[in-house]
C-alpha cells in the first residue's frame, strides 16, 4: 500500500486532469477496474462537471527577483486558478494569496473549483520576503473541455445488494488526502476478489471528491435502489486513532456493525454523527433523495468541535513520510472485518421450547474454556425470538460475535434455530 503512495503522491490530481487520469491508469494495472468518463459541462442533478485544468506555469517575479515558482512546487498555484500575467499592487497580491499561519513552513492546498477566482499559496514565514510595492504575476493556466473520470470495479455477490466502497483520488501532491484511502480500498478489494462466495454485492468507487460522486450517481440513479450500504473511507494513513463518522439514519445494521468492530477489536476510537467528523463523498451518499446510509472512516480529529483534521491536513507537508504503514493494514483488517459480519449476520429464530438441554446436543460451553460465552448462554437463549440478529445479541451481550456465530451455526444444523 505505501508503494501505491510513494509512487502516486506527486502526481497533479486535480478533479478533472492529467494527472488524475495518470494516476487512475496506474491504478487500473493493479485491479481490473473500469474507467467511466463523463464529459465537462455535463448537468448532474444541481452541479455541472467543471472543465479540464492545466497550468504551464506560474510565478511572482519583481525583475531579476522570483518570489514564487510553480516549478518548485505546485501547490504554489490555487487549483483551478484563472490566468492572470500583470504587474500588481502588493495590496492586491496580498488578497490573493492563501498562508497558513498555523503552520508557517506549509505551503497550503489552495482551490476553487466553481468560483472563477486567481491565486497562489505561500508559506507563511516567507509573505514577510514581500516588502515591494509592486510584482509581476503570472499564472498560465487553461480551462479545456475533457472527462471527469472515475475507477470503478464490482464484484458481484449472491444477492444484487450492494455495499459500495468510495475514496476519492484528487488532491494533487498530497499522500495521505486521500491516496491512503485508495490504496487501503486497493488492497481490500485485492483480498475481497479472492472469494466468490459473498452475500452482498461490492463496488468501488475510485472518484474525484463530490463531484464525482454526484455524478455518478446522477447519471446511475437505476442503481441507487440497490445500493444497501456505502463505507468512505478518507485519510487514514497518518498516526492518529480511527474516527467513526455514522450514517444520517445512525441506527443502521452497517452503524451497528462498524461500531462493534471498532470496540471489538479493541481499538481507541471516535465515533461522531453525520457531517460532525468531516464532509466528504458521504454527503452525496446520504444525501436527499440518495439515501444510502454511508458511514466513512478516516483518522480526523472533529472538524465539528473546531479541531485541524490532523497537522499536515491539505498542505505540502502531507507528503509519504507522515504515513504509517501498520495504520493502513489495520483500516483495512478494521473494513474486511465489517464486511464479514455484514455478509454472515442473521436473525435467528428458535424452534425449541423451555431452556436448551445444551450437554445433550454439545453446546454446553466449558466455563474454563470460555467463561464469557458459557454464563451468557441463558441470556443467549432468551434472544432467539426472531426479531435480534446475532450481531445485536453479540452487542448487547457483550460477547464475542464470532464464537456466537458459530454456537448458533451449530444450533442451525440442529435444527434448533431458523435463519
Ligand atoms: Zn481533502
Amino acid at each position: 500500500m505505501k508503494n501505491i503512495i510513494s509512487d502516486l503522491w506527486f502526481e497533479k490530481r486535480n478533479i478533472v486532469s492529467e494527472g488524475f487520469d495518470d494516476s487512475l491508469r496506474y491504478i487500473s494495472k493493479l485491479l481490473p477496474m473500469s474507467i467511466i468518463e463523463i464529459p465537462t459541462g455535463t448537468e448532474c442533478w444541481s452541479w455541472t462537471v467543471p472543465p479540464k485544468w492545466s497550468l504551464k506555469e506560474g510565478w511572482i517575479r519583481r525583475g531579476n527577483k522570483v518570489y514564487l515558482d510553480y516549478a518548485d512546487h505546485p501547490l504554489h498555484i490555487m487549483a483551478y486558478s484563472e490566468p492572470v500575467k500583470k504587474k500588481v499592487r502588493k495590496e492586491e497580491l496580498l488578497s490573493h494569496i492563501d498562508t497558513y499561519s498555523h503552520r508557517p513552513s506549509a505551503i497550503p492546498f489552495g482551490y476553487s473549483y466553481y468560483e472563477k477566482k486567481w491565486g497562489f499559496c505561500i508559506q507563511n514565514n516567507k509573505l514577510a520576503d514581500f516588502r515591494e510595492d509592486s510584482y509581476e504575476i503570472c499564472i498560465d493556466s487553461k480551462f479545456s473541455p475533457g472527462r471527469l473520470k472515475i475507477g470503478e470495479l464490482v464484484l458481484p455477490g449472491k444477492l444484487k445488494d450492494e455495499i459500495v466502497l468510495i475514496a476519492h483520488l484528487c488532491h494533487p501532491c498530497m499522500a495521505n488526502d486521500n491516496l491512503s484511502g485508495v490504496a487501503v480500498l486497493i488492497a481490500t478489494f485485492l483480498e475481497l476478489a479472492k472469494s466468490d462466495s459473498h452475500k452482498y454485492t461490492y463496488r468501488l468507487l475510485l472518484v474525484p471528491e463530490t463531484i464525482g460522486s454526484i455524478a455518478y450517481l446522477s447519471r446511475n440513479e437505476h442503481l441507487i435502489k440497490n445500493m444497501k450500504y456505502g463505507i468512505v473511507i478518507d485519510c487514514v494513513g497518518h498516526n492518529d486513532i480511527l474516527s467513526l463518522q455514522h450514517s444520517k439514519q445512525a441506527d443502521t445494521e452497517l452503524d451497528y456493525c462498524a461500531s462493534y468492530v471498532l470496540k471489538n477489536e479493541a481499538l481507541m476510537f471516535r465515533e461522531g454523527a453525520i457531517n460532525k467528523v468531516c464532509v466528504s463523498d458521504e454527503v452525496v451518499f446520504n444525501g436527499p433523495g440518495v439515501n444510502i446510509p454511508t458511514i466513512s472512516l478516516s483518522r480526523f480529529k472533529f472538524w465539528d468541535e473546531g479541531a485541524w483534521p490532523y497537522p499536515e491536513y491539505h498542505s505540502s507537508d502531507d507528503t509519504p513520510d507522515i504515513i504509517v504503514q501498520e495504520n493502513l493494514s489495520k483500516t483495512k483488517e478494521v473494513i474486511l472485518k465489517i464486511l464479514e459480519i455484514m455478509d454472515s449476520n442473521f436473525v435467528p429464530k428458535r424452534t425449541f421450547k423451555g431452556p436448551l438441554f445444551l450437554s445433550k446436543y454439545g453446546l454446553w460451553v466449558d466455563w474454563r474454556k470460555n467463561r464469557k460465552l458459557n454464563s451468557a448462554l441463558n441470556d443467549v437463549m432468551f434472544s432467539l425470538e426472531g426479531n435480534k440478529s446475532a450481531l445485536e445479541i453479540a452487542k448487547e451481550l457483550d460477547i464475542s460475535y464470532t464464537e456466537l456465530y458459530a454456537w448458533l451455526n451449530k444450533l442451525e444444523r440442529l435444527n434448533l434455530i431458523k435463519k
